[in-house]
């Protein structure tokens, strides 16, 4: 790593910074910081942060225009500013790391991760982990139709879709890829055209075959990083297969679905959280109302006619994108994993509704954390 004293900040822009006689207040978004300037100083040191200086410089100039300012008070203004994430290298470019098509394409989203990142950090590599992600998604619908919209505007590189349905007037209250003079035509490859359309630079497979087992899952999903589970028939039988898929492969799993006036999403990292089977054992034998209730949907196997409501599908389509994306981007911690949390249509606010842990009889887990035998 380079030479921190060599290193030319500049002010992030995101950040507005409002001078007043004695006091310089920075940030605004959620949270003011207030820096008391008594003499001035403070000032130079931040019009000196313009990426033209490095911070030898700055603080030396500075130490001997204000003989109250040592090189080491500057030095430690300069590192509260970046804890705070104020500032970022000016010389970290991005070239070599990125195409100059995708430092404009993704500018707004580089300015994002870079709200988020210190001076050691580049924000062009987390744009470059996006571009080397492959997504494994299961599902087309109102759900996947979102999802995949999101991910190819992001840019995620490569994604892998299995769908086999073929689009039905009543999928355009929510299928927003598809458009009303496609109607019985292929999902999978009216997506692919779609998506190549929005984002040619985006790779889009596709497997249009019903699944009925969990092989197909791992062969078509070999290379990918992360499974999306966003189909619901067979109900039960595909987060099972998908399941046993993201453990046999060693990759996390993201969920999302609609419940009547609630749509919900969960996370599964095999290993670490208790994966599908796990949560299915420590319901098993609940006697509570809603476990019952759920017994009974599973036996009558109540499927098809299913209330799907577009605010309800994007609010929790971008959940699940904003999950991806902490998990990809390494900003930000899971927040569903091993938690099922629900998205209520009344209120829009969001809640625990189950948790499980990995379980030790788990039989496709193994309900073990890495390293354990
Ligand atoms: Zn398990």
């Amino acid at each position: 790593m380079m030479d921190y004293q060599e290193i030319k900040p500049k002010f992030k822009k995101a950040y507005p910074i409002v001078y007043q006689a004695k006091r310089i207040i920075i940030g605004g978004f959620g949270k003011n910081t207030v820096y008391d300037d008594e003499t001035g100083a403070v000032e130079q040191v931040f019009k000196m942060i313009d990426g033209q200086y490095t911070i030898a410089q700055i603080s030396k100039r500075i130490s001997q225009q204000y003989t109250q300012f040592s090189e080491q008070d500057v030095v430690e203004l300069i590192e509260d500013l970046n804890s705070e994430r104020f500032i970022e290298d000016s010389e970290l470019t991005g070239s070599g790391i990125l195409s100059d098509y995708d430092r404009e394409r993704y500018h707004r989203n580089i300015n994002f991760f870079s709200s988020f990142i210190k001076l050691s950090k580049n924000k062009y590599e987390v744009q470059k982990k996006l571009k080397n992600a492959t997504a494994g998604i299961i599902g087309l619908g109102g759900l996947g139709s979102h999802i995949v919209y999101d991910l190819a505007g992001l840019g995620i590189g490569t994604i892998k879709a299995i769908e086999y349905d073929k689009l039905d007037l009543s999928n355009l209250n929510r299928q927003i890829l598809y458009n009303n003079d496609q109607i019985g035509q292929s999902k999978a490859q009216l997506a692919q055209k779609r998506i190549h359309d929005f984002n040619p630079e985006i790779n889009f497979e596709i497997y249009e075959k019903q699944i009925s087992s969990t092989k197909q899952i791992t062969d078509f999903f070999s290379d990918v990083d992360f499974i999306i589970l966003v189909a619901d028939r067979p109900k039960y039988l595909m987060a099972r297969w998908a399941n046993e898929a993201a453990v046999k492969l060693n990759i996390p799993m993201f969920c999302a679905g609609l419940e009547a006036q609630r749509a919900m999403y969960y996370t599964v990292i095999p290993h670490q959280t208790g994966c599908v089977a796990c949560w299915q054992n420590s319901v098993a034998n609940r006697d509570d109302v809603s476990t019952l209730v759920l017994r009974e949907k599973e036996y009558l196997n109540l499927l098809g006619d299913n209330t799907a409501i577009v605010p309800l599908v994007s609010t929790v389509t971008g959940m699940i994108n904003a999950e991806i994306l902490r998990y990809l981007t390494g900003i930000g911690r899971v927040q569903a994993a091993g938690n099922l949390i629900a998205v209520d249509f009344l209120t829009m606010r969001t809640k625990v509704i189950e948790k499980w842990d990995l379980a030790e009889t788990c039989a496709v887990c193994g309900g073990k954390h890495f390293g354990e035998n």
